[in-house]
């Protein structure tokens, strides 16, 4: 679906590419001991490395490499045996250093892919450039105090990963799908927790607009450290407009730094754009260049999760699921440990339907799941007894009718559909003596139908069946109720 922004002049699209800073899950920082506990009290975290005392050196962290490394393959990306720390330096009150250590001409991660899963079940490749290790900068506080600001240095030090998309993203909704993608790789990998509302996830948005049909980039803006999926896509769609504007009143765009206000859903000037040369970057003296055996990268890689996308391809061959649903349920990895765990108990493929489990899921629980505010692992009915209510569907004890009433019950109290089904006597009525019973019954009271029917309005037929299951509280089986009102009508 292209996203186009009809402009006075002509038709015009946007340029996007994402830099994610994601914090490493590690539980010290990427060259100090001090723990990453998030929320301490400020500055309880800080070792003499953090604070940037003089004399102090820094030792790198091996844990945090191998979850970079870890995410580079986990990105499809190339990894570099040889990569280099660089210290890029700009003076900032949260910054004790004077510089950041990062990576700048060598990072530890090369070129990758990501797969986006679109709505219409299609899929589109983003390319990713890089992906570097850097440390993170502490944070001034200036709501503490009318006349002074404060620093906090527990983030002084945390390791990040900057992950750099090539410019391939072209539209807002295509960024959102992508950053989802990231985290949910992120998260299967166990590198970074990808919680954006806690900061260890968030996104640097470079947006750039051209005329449809033009080849090269135009000036492009960046919105920093834009901290939701949602506010990603109001930024870019905020950020395109702006310039298609400038761009139509006779001006050109400024290569800057914008902010976006999350409050009014635009963006403003922060700063002149730096340029690279503006940070002076140099390889740090005081690190050793990184360096590690294709061995070290084999046997990660050997330990890696299966990823989203190859259990969306296994839970398509292996369930016969649509590429929609089992995309919708590999976003999150406790979702499909879920659905696998409804199927186990469930009596596994033969003993329910997996298409129809993933569609209960997907429709049924999530409604609920989202009416409370409960994510799946906190779910109100258990895998097990899901399983099993899915399995009276499927040995024909309940209809898949009376299953949604049986579930509102389970709902309740994660009840045991087994037992609910007994105590109110839900049970599907198989018994063709009881039904023809109530068929007869219709029958009587409907004469001119009857007749109507045999004039062959055939159709009518359905009607009566309605009516037969809504005398026996929709527990007869509805296919046989068909049956033996074809027979006794039309004999
Ligand atoms: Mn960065």
């Amino acid at each position: 679906m292209a996203y186009i922004i009809q402009g006075e002049t002509g038709e015009w699209e946007v340029v996007i590419g994402l830099e994610v800073h994601a914090q490493i899950t590690s539980n010290s920082k990427l060259f100090s001991g001090s723990s990453t506990t998030f929320g301490s009290e400020p500055n309880t975290q800080v070792s003499l490395v953090d604070a940037a005392m003089p004399g102090m050196l820094p030792v790198i962290n091996e844990y945090c490499v191998e979850q970079a490394v870890k995410t580079g393959l986990g990105l499809k990306a190339q990894i570099n045996l040889k990569s280099v720390f660089a210290r890029k330096n700009y003076f900032y009150a949260d910054l004790p250093q004077g510089y950041q250590i990062s990576q700048y001409e060598l990072p530890v991660v090369g070129e990758g892919t990501v797969i986006l899963d679109l709505p219409d079940g299609k899929t589109a490749d983003v390319g990713i450039e890089r992906l570097h290790m850097e440390q993170d900068a502490g944070k001034s506080m200036h709501d503490q105090d009318p006349k002074r600001s404060f620093i906090d240095l527990n983030r002084s030090g945390v390791a990040l990963m900057e992950i750099v998309s090539k410019p391939d993203l072209r539209s807002p909704e295509h960024a959102g799908i992508f950053l989802r993608k990231v985290r949910s790789i992120l998260r299967y990998l166990g590198t970074c927790d990808g919680n954006m509302d806690e900061g260890s996830m968030r996104a640097d948005v470079n947006v750039s607009v051209r005329k449809v049909g033009e080849t090269e980039l135009r000036t492009r803006t960046e919105c920093k450290n834009v901290n939701s999926v949602r506010f990603v896509m109001q930024a870019i769609e905020h950020e395109a407009e702006r310039q298609v504007e400038v761009y139509e009143d006779g001006g050109e765009v400024v290569q800057e730094t914008r902010l976006f206000d999350a409050a009014n859903g635009e963006t403003r000037p922060m700063r002149a754009k730096e340029f690279a040369h503006d940070y002076r970057y140099f390889p740090d003296p005081d690190l050793l260049p990184l360096e590690f055996t294709q061995a070290y990268v084999d046997d990660i890689k050997q330990h890696l999760p299966e990823l989203p996308d190859e259990k969306k391809q296994r839970f398509m061959a292996d369930y016969g699921l649509s590429a929609y649903d089992a995309g919708v349920l590999v976003v999150e990895k406790e979702t499909a440990d879920y659905y696998e765990d409804v199927i186990e108990k469930g009596g596994g493929k033969e003993g329910l339907d997996p298409k129809q489990a993933a569609n209960w899921i997907i429709t049924n629980l999530f409604a609920v799941l989202n009416d409370k505010g409960l994510s799946i692992t906190e779910s109100p009915v258990s895998a097990g007894n899901f399983g099993k209510l899915l399995h009276l569907i499927k040995d024909n004890t309940i209809s898949g009718r009376i299953a949604k009433d049986v579930f509102e019950i389970m709902v309740e109290d994660d009840g045991d559909p087994e037992t609910i089904v007994e105590e109110k006597g839900m049970k599907q009525i198989t018994d063709t003596g009881a039904i023809e019973t109530a068929v007869d019954e219709v029958i009587a009271a409907n004469p001119d139908k009857v007749a109507e029917v045999k004039d062959g309005k055939e159709r009518l037929l359905g009607w009566f069946t309605g009516q037969v299951m809504k005398a026996t509280q929709g527990k007869a089986n509805p296919q046989a109720v068909n049956e033996i009102l074809k027979k006794k009508i039309l004999g």
